[in-house]
């Protein structure tokens, strides 16, 4: 269990600014340290075993007005308790955090939909319905709590200043970018409006598609000075039964995007074909695909197989991904609202890229839950004030068609109604790699 201490220690370390503080942390079998985290009853994580969560022993305990859930514990005791100095965090919130953030239960379940995805209805966030509460910034607030205690200092969140209470990184996966006139068209005619397809004829026939909007997006983000990441898929050929880009990224036209996006502050990125999160090669030769090197990925239908898809990341030399949110539900995957290293399980070690966890993206709301734009911005709100109270990060997907009232009316306007609200809020809104580059180097 050291090793995956000293992970949780380091991520909670690079959660916050310390200032001059050095706290000295101890866990389990371990002598008592100013501070000392026990360690609950699981050896699943020492013995690489599963953890069944259908007979998980669950307490729940309040904390920032939630009640939040701790996993291997027996004792229903109070969190923390001070002796002489000497403070003993009573629950094992190293376990909890390291079963969340590792995806120990992705990991060890062969549970999978038919494109190969772990499922959400087999999580454990849905068993015990936290999916909106990153539980294991919950967790670190607890020993940050402790910690200012035990040291009479004030620690703060390392990416909360000033100027920026919280966090939202803006991204935009390129699925298509040329059939507007075609999707939208027989959407138009579904809901009998027969104009519509005349219109969109004639954009295509005489100036650019209704989805060829990057200039569109850019300017938009713009005036609220904000920057974000935009994800190309560099193949048009279908894998496994999925349909990937709908235009050939060797077009010559595209030049001019990725001038557009590098003007604008902004970046480009990979959007990993369905097939490339399981074959190094062809992940390490779709990186290759751009004018200038790119740093950061997102998995084409967040496809991301937790035994396979580390390694490949590593191998295709990637700083970036963020593909680790479910695609059927909003919320957090890992529990986690900043940027982390995920853990090699077999490996017993951290990786060496930055995940920055995906929480919304447009399709969850309108295709899984079927919610409407109006409907969706409560449940973002929601979300929103969560990453508030720890300095976080809101990840944001936002496909371009959603940009059009072609097929997908209404969700361009919930897109600005976000980003006014975030700008009004005090929120940095950036690309995937300006959020880590702050994160590393301040
Ligand atoms: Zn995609």
């Amino acid at each position: 269990m050291k090793t995956k201490f000293e992970y949780i220690i380091n991520l909670f370390n690079n959660t916050y600014t310390f200032g001059a503080v050095s706290p000295d942390i101890t866990y389990g079998e371990a002598p008592h340290g100013r501070i000392h985290i026990n360690q609950g009853s699981t050896r699943c994580f020492e013995y690489n075993q599963p953890v069944d969560i259908e007979t998980l022993n669950v307490i729940w305990k309040p904390w920032l007005g939630e009640n939040i859930p701790f996993f291997f514990d027996s004792d229903n005791t109070e969190l923390f308790t001070e002796e002489e100095g000497n403070w003993t965090i009573r629950f094992d919130i190293v376990a909890s955090s390291f079963f969340l953030l590792s995806g120990w239960q992705e990991y060890f379940s062969d549970n999978r939909d038919k494109y190969g995805r772990f499922q959400y209805s087999e999580s454990v966030q849905h068993r015990f319905d936290f999916t909106r509460l990153p539980l294991v910034n919950y967790y670190f607030d607890i020993l940050r709590t402790v910690v200012e205690k035990a040291y009479a200092c004030n620690i703060t969140p390392i990416l909360q200043t000033t100027q920026n209470a919280f966090n939202v990184c803006l991204t935009h996966d390129i699925d298509t970018c040329e059939t507007a006139w075609l999707e939208g068209s027989y959407s138009a005619i579904k809901k009998m409006n027969f104009l519509t397809p005349v219109n969109l004829v004639a954009k295509k026939l005489f100036k650019t598609d209704a989805w060829f909007n990057f200039s569109e997006i850019l300017s938009l983000e713009k005036s609220f000075g904000a920057t974000s990441t935009f994800f190309f898929i560099p193949t048009n050929q279908p894998s496994g039964g999925i349909k990937n880009a709908d235009y050939n990224l060797k077009d010559p036209k595209f030049n001019a995007v990725f001038k557009m996006i590098t003007d604008h502050g902004c970046e480009s990125g990979l959007h990993g074909s369905a097939g490339s999160s399981t074959m190094a090669d062809r992940l390490k030769s779709e990186s290759k695909s751009f004018p200038e090197p790119v740093t950061s990925n997102r998995f084409h239908f967040l496809l991301y197989d937790p035994k396979i898809t580390p390694k490949i990341l590593e191998h295709a030399g990637f700083n970036i991904d963020s593909s680790l949110g479910f695609a059927e539900h909003f919320g957090f995957r890992n529990s986690f609202c900043l940027p982390f290293q995920p853990f090699n399980i077999p490996e017993n070690r951290s990786v060496s890229f930055y995940e920055i966890p995906l929480s919304i993206m447009d399709g969850t709301f309108s295709q899984y839950l079927h919610l409407s734009p109006d409907q969706s911005f409560d449940e973002i709100l929601s979300l929103i004030l969560e990453v508030k109270k720890f300095g976080g990060v809101l990840t944001v997907l936002w496909h371009n068609t959603h940009f059009s009232p072609h097929k997908y009316p209404g969700w361009k306007e919930l897109y600005i109604k976000l980003l006014s609200y975030c700008h009004q809020e005090h929120a940095s809104m950036q690309s995937c790699s300006q959020i880590l580059n702050r994160l590393q180097h301040g």
